[in-house]
């Protein structure tokens, strides 16, 4: 085997390594930048060393040439050994402080050094071997290599055992590999010194290092891997973030809104009826706000659902426009226009809870954004095969929006014009607004000229409904005559203010109600025989939770009595978190009268 064989093997390998860390995307940091230069020391190594080897293989043709590449290629070794020092020294100190400052004035000395040693390798005198196949230099140019590399390898190891605590990292493992097969090439060159191991060592550690340091494919994973955790651990700590402040905000907010209900319904003097009527605005924006946040982190998990069900279209026009007026007031002088053609159908299939949120949200930034003129609220139809297609507008005559905000119009958080900054809003409204649009299939439509006004126009599908799935009656509103005296509700809440309101709107029913305070006084009325109709139980309760109870109420297989949860907790996807426990219904608080109806309806009708 010719002695050049390893250096041969070793060219190939590294022009390998260089094609497959080249061509590939890399991590630009500290380690990556010092791998890249052992790598391309090492090419520098072992390519000079080729040609040096061919170089005194022919010694008697050009000296000056043969000389200047085994000199370089001496440069390369030494090259590599000291952008190994600076590797060390950066593995084991990167973490500690103030760290940036000394390893740039590591760098900077061993980059002195470096120069010197190289004049040092130039100028001194190198002496050749050849004979048939066999061919190496030595003498003093190429001991300076040698001591040179045998200090870099005690600071290594001194380096090493400074910071053993980190000495059983990976990292490590090419540095150990290096001192030891230098060793044994050490003691191989004294017994046959035409072996000449070197490069090939130089060149496997280097191989070596792109495994446990520098491996840019596990490094990216890595990186991706670490960044799909930080953003699982921050979504979920502002789902926490959002469940905690929602029921931080509804608990006295419940208080507020019911208790104001309540008030509302007594003998109250003109003016103070007028300052209840402010408190329940007040709070109903308040309200709307966290909805607003709530509903945008649901649709950020993908938890938003479109429930579609049978509905009375026109019922949902006419509380439009009565909200709209109720919201307009008389403050402003403007003009409310609204008309709906009179082939649409009055029932139609589809989620009318969304639609009514989706419409509420044009006619409400038009109250809002429009100071004088009018505001016109159409609804149109086109009815094809079994489907009505809705066309419904909003115009105003309003402070318009300029051509280059419109594509901001529907990103969270956005609010446009500075002049706005007066008027309430959050930016969410039609954030939310596209998204419930785009689950229903439908298109939003804006037109706007600022400073003249702006036209929002809606295009949902509604599935038309057969003559026999149309509700017999409907039977909203008609709820406060019926009498339920002969019921009794069971409220368990640990807040004595949320009971009271739970009481104060549970009279309007005529209903019997008893209170208690903790899941276990509910567990020993139910369990020394008490019956209800109904219970309302809070979920957030110290020591024992409403769940707990709930829980421990299911045990008896005698247990029938349907169980509300009510609670201020109503962050997305909670209300199917509480029917999966078994809870029979989910009302939010601050209670909503409609959802009261529906829940006394449902269970005590
Ligand atoms: P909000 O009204 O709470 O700020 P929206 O998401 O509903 O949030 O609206 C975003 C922005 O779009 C508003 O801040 C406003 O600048 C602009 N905008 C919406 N509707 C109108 C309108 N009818 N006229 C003028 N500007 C509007």
């Amino acid at each position: 085997m010719p002695n050049n064989a390893f250096s041969i093997l070793s060219c190939l390998y590294i022009v390998f390594l260089s094609v497959v860390y080249f061509s590939k995307k890399r991590i630009i940091n500290i380690e990556n930048k010092i791998y890249k230069y052992i790598l391309i020391s090492d090419i520098i190594t072992v390519f000079s060393v080729l040609i040096c080897w061919f170089t005194i293989m022919n010694r008697e043709t050009i000296p000056i040439i043969n000389d200047f590449f085994s000199k370089f290629a001496l440069i390369g070794y030494l090259l590599w050994t000291i952008i190994v020092t600076i590797y060390v020294y950066y593995i084991y100190n990167e973490k500690k402080t103030n760290f940036k400052k000394k390893f740039i004035i590591v760098r900077n000395i061993c980059v002195c050094l470096f120069v010197l040693l190289s004049i040092l390798i130039m100028l001194l005198p190198l002496n050749y071997y050849s004979e048939s196949n066999v061919a190496y230099s030595h003498g003093p140019s190429a001991n300076v290599v040698y001591l040179t590399a045998a200090i870099c390898m005690v600071l290594w190891v001194i380096i090493g055992l400074i910071n053993h605590k980190r000495l059983r990292s990976k990292k490590f493992i090419p540095i150990i590999v290096f001192i030891v097969l230098s060793i044994i090439t050490l003691i191989i060159q004294k017994i046959n010194p035409a072996i000449l191991l070197t490069t090939a060592i130089e060149t496997f550690v280097t191989i070596l290092m792109y495994f446990t340091i520098e491996n840019p494919d596990l490094k990216l994973l890595e990186q991706v891997e670490i960044a799909k955790e930080q953003a699982e651990r921050a979504n979920k700590a502002k789902t926490d973030f959002l469940s905690s402040m929602s029921h931080e905000i509804r608990t006295p907010l419940n208080a507020i809104v019911g208790f104001s209900q309540s008030l509302k319904a007594e003998n109250l003097p003109e003016s103070a009826i007028e300052e209840v009527d402010d408190i329940i605005e007040a709070s109903e924006t308040l309200l709307d706000t966290v909805n607003g946040i709530l509903d945008i982190s649901k649709i950020e998990a993908n938890k938003i659902e479109i429930i579609d069900s049978v509905y009375n279209f026109h019922k949902v026009f006419d509380e439009l426009v009565a909200l709209s007026k109720a919201r307009l007031g008389e403050e402003k002088p403007i003009e409310f226009r609204y008309s709906i053609a009179e082939d649409t159908p009055k029932y139609l299939f589809g989620d009318y809870a969304r639609v009514k949120q989706i419409v509420l949200n044009f006619l409400t930034n038009a109250i809002k954004y429009t100071e004088k003129g009018y505001i016109d609220f159409k609804v149109k139809n086109i009815i094809n095969n079994g489907i009505c297609r809705l066309i419904i507008t909003v115009e105003d005559s309003g402070i318009g929006i300029k051509k280059e905000a419109i594509n901001k119009l529907f990103d969270k958080f956005e609010r446009l014009d500075n002049e706005n900054s007066t008027i309430e809003g959050t930016g969410l409204g039609l954030a939310i607004t596209k998204k419930l649009v785009e689950l229903m299939h439908g298109k939003i439509v804006v037109q706007s000229i600022y400073g003249k006004g702006s036209q929002f126009m809606v295009i949902l599908d509604q599935k038309l409904v057969d003559e026999k799935d149309i509700p017999k009656e409907e039977e909203t509103g008609a709820l406060i005559n019926y009498n339920y005296s002969n019921k009794k509700i069971l409220i368990v809440d640990d807040n004595k203010l949320n009971l009271k309101v739970a009481e104060r709107l549970l009279k309007s029913y005529s209903v019997q109600t008893e209170s208690v305070q903790s899941g276990f006084e509910c567990l020993d009325l139910i369990g020394g025989g008490n019956t209800y109709d109904l219970i309302l139980m809070d979920d957030m309760m110290p020591k024992k939770s409403g769940k707990e109870t709930f829980k421990e109420l299911k045990e008896d297989p005698s247990f029938n009595i349907p169980v509300v949860i009510l609670t201020a907790n109503a962050i997305s996807g909670m209300k199917e978190q509480y029917l999966a426990e078994g809870f029979n219904d989910y009302l939010a608080k601050p209670i909503e009268k409609n959802e009261l109806d529906r829940v006394i309806k449902k269970y005590l009708g």
